[in-house]
C-alpha cells in the first residue's frame, strides 16, 4: 500500500526531468555529477553531509597495501597492481588504470577551475605533513599544502605556526616527532590577531577573508621567521577558494574578500618566505572548500544540485526510469520530485547513511539492495580492535557487476539504470588501504561510463 507522503509525490508535478540521478554528495556523489556533466547529460543530485566535509583535502589513490602488513605504499600504480592480484573482487578492479588517471584528471581540472588546484608525483605518493606530526601519503595535495612537501622532502629550515587557543594542533607536537629527521624544523605558538580563549578553524577561515587580519597576522609571525625558508600554519587561511573571482558565487560567500590563495601571496609577500597549509582535525576547512567549489560551480554546468537534502523514496516510471521523492524539512514532507532516465547511488556508508544498521544486520536503506555481510553480528567485528586485518564490517557493502550495477539477491543487476560508486561498494576497506578519495572518484568514472554506454 502506498504511503499518504507516496501518493502526494505521486501526484506532484516534477521539479526536474533528467538523464540521470546522483543520490549523495559526498566524493563520490560529487565526482559522478561532474563526469556526467562533462559528457553532456542532463544531471540532479541529492545529499547532505558526507566524507567530504570532513577530508583533508587530499585525494589518495591508494596509501596501504597490504594493510595487514601495515606496507605504506610509495608507488600508487604498482600498488594497484598487486591490490588487484591479492583483492580480486576489490571495486579498484573493474576501472582499469587509463580510466584512474583519466578520472583524476578531470577531476582536479575542475577544482583547478574552481580555484583549488592540486599538485602531486606522476607515479608516486607525495608525503604530508598532517597536525600530529605523522606523514599522510596522498597522490595529490592541494597546492596550499605542497610547499609543506617539498620543504619536508628537502630538511629546509622550516617553521611552524601554532596558534593560542585552537585545539587539535600542536606545532610543538610537529616538531617532537619530526624533528631528529629534520632538524631544522621549529615550531612557534602565538595569539591569533584579535582573538582570545578557544579558537575554532572556521572562526579564524573566515577573519582571514580580511586582508588586514591577513597584515596583522604577518606582522605577528615575522619577528620569528629568522632563518626559515618556508612557514607552515593549520589549515584555516581562508574558508574558499578565491571567491572574488567566483562570478556566481558572490552571493553564497560574501563580497569581494581575500580567498586561500590571496592570503598565501600576502603572507609569502610579507614574510619573504614560502608558505604553506597543514591539515587540522576535523571538521577541516580544505574538506569545507571542496564542497564549497562543488556546490559553486556544478550548477553552472548543468547540475540541479538539492543541497542537503535526502532522497527519501523512490517510484518506477512506465519507461523504465524512477521518480525521485526529495524530503523537505519536515517529516514525511516532500520538496521535490525528479524524474531520471537513471540513477547511479552514491550514499556511503554508515556515516553518510547510504547503509544503516540494526541489532541483526547491515542494510541498504533506500532501494532495499542486499548487502554483503558477515552471516553474523558477532563476527562484524574482531576480538582485538587493532587487529592489523581491520573488521569484517569495514567491507560490507553493496555487491555490483562489472558495469557497477548492483545485484539483487539472485546474483544479476538489480535494474539495468542503477549504478553504485563510492564507500557504499562491497569488499574494500577505503579507511586502512588510504583509498577513499581514489576509489570514490574512480568508480563514480566508471558508472558514469557504464551508464552513458547503456544509452547507446
Ligand atoms: C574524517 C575523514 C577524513 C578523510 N580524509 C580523507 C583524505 O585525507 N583523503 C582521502 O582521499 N579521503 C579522505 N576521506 C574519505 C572521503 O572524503 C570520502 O568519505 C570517501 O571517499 C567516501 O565518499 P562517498 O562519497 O562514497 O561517501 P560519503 O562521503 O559518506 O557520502 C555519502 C553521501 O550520500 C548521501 N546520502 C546517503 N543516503 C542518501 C539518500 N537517501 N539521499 C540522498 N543522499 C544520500 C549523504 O548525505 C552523503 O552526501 C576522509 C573521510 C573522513 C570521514
Amino acid at each position: 500500500m502506498p504511503t499518504d507522503t507516496a501518493s502526494k509525490a505521486h501526484a506532484m508535478e516534477p521539479d526536474c526531468s533528467c538523464d540521470l540521478m546522483v543520490v549523495g554528495a559526498g566524493m563520490a556523489g560529487m565526482a559522478a555529477a561532474l563526469f556526467a556533466s562533462s559528457r553532456g547529460l542532463s544531471v540532479a543530485q541529492a545529499g547532505a553531509l558526507g566524507g567530504i566535509d570532513f577530508s583533508t583535502g587530499m585525494l589518495d589513490l591508494l596509501g596501504m597495501h597490504p594493510v595487514e602488513e601495515l606496507h605504506a605504499v610509495d608507488n600508487p600504480w604498482q600498488g594497484l597492481e598487486a591490490l588487484r592480484r591479492d583483492e580480486p573482487h576489490h571495486p579498484y578492479g573493474l576501472v582499469p588504470d587509463a580510466d584512474v588517471r583519466a578520472a583524476f584528471e578531470d577531476f582536479t581540472a575542475f577544482l583547478a577551475e574552481a580555484g583549488l588546484p592540486y599538485d602531486g608525483y606522476a607515479d608516486r605518493n607525495a608525503r604530508v605533513l598532517t597536525s600530529l606530526g605523522t606523514v599522510k601519503p596522498t597522490y595529490r595535495a592541494p597546492c596550499s599544502m605542497w610547499p609543506g612537501v617539498q620543504a619536508m622532502e628537502r630538511k629546509l629550515p622550516c617553521l611552524i605556526i601554532d596558534f593560542i587557543g585552537l585545539k587539535g594542533f600542536s606545532g610543538r607536537q610537529i616538531v617532537e616527532v619530526r624533528g631528529p629527521e629534520w632538524p631544522g624544523l621549529r615550531s612557534v605558538r602565538i595569539p591569533f590577531p584579535g582573538c582570545a580563549g578557544e579558537l575554532y578553524p572556521e572562526h579564524l577561515a573566515w577573519s582571514l577573508t580580511e586582508m588586514d587580519v591577513v597584515d596583522w597576522l604577518a606582522e605577528s609571525v615575522a619577528e620569528h621567521v629568522q632563518d626559515a625558508q618556508a612557514v607552515g600554519f593549520p589549515a584555516v587561511l581562508g574558508p574558499y577558494a578565491a571567491p572574488a573571482s567566483t562570478a556566481s558565487s558572490t552571493a553564497s560567500v560574501g563580497a569581494a574578500s581575500s580567498g586561500l590563495y590571496d592570503v598565501i601571496a600576502r603572507l609569502r609577500e610579507r614574510l619573504g618566505v614560502e608558505i604553506f597549509e597543514i591539515p587540522t582535525m576535523p571538521p577541516s576547512i580544505a574538506g569545507l572548500r571542496l564542497r564549497a567549489a562543488f556546490e559553486t560551480f556544478l550548477p553552472g554546468r548543468g547540475v540541479r544540485i538539492y543541497p542537503q537534502k535526502r532522497v527519501a523514496e523512490w517510484e518506477r516510471t512506465d519507461n523504465g526510469g524512477f521518480r525521485f521523492h526529495i524530503a523537505g524539512a519536515g517529516e514525511g514532507d516532500i520538496e521535490a520530485v525528479v524524474e531520471a532516465r537513471g540513477a547511479i547511488l552514491a550514499g556511503g556508508r554508515f556515516f553518510g547513511k547510504g547503509l544503516t544498521a540494526d541489532r541483526h544486520a547491515v542494510h541498504e536503506p533506500l532501494f532495499g539492495l542486499p548487502v554483503l555481510q558477515p552471516k553474523h553480528r558477532d563476527e562484524w567485528h574482531r576480538e582485538d580492535f587493532f587487529d592489523a586485518r581491520g573488521h569484517p564490517l569495514n567491507r560490507t557493502g553493496v555487491e555490483v557487476d562489472a558495469r557497477l550495477r548492483p545485484l539483487s539477491e539472485n546474483g544479476h543487476p538489480a535494474f539495468p539504470n542503477l549504478f553504485a560508486a563510492g564507500s557504499i561498494l562491497a569488499n574494500q576497506d577505503w579507511m586502512r588501504a588510504k583509498c577513499g578519495a581514489g576509489l570514490a572518484i574512480a568508480t563514480a568514472y566508471a558508472a558514469v561510463q557504464s551508464y552513458q554506454n547503456s544509452l547507446s
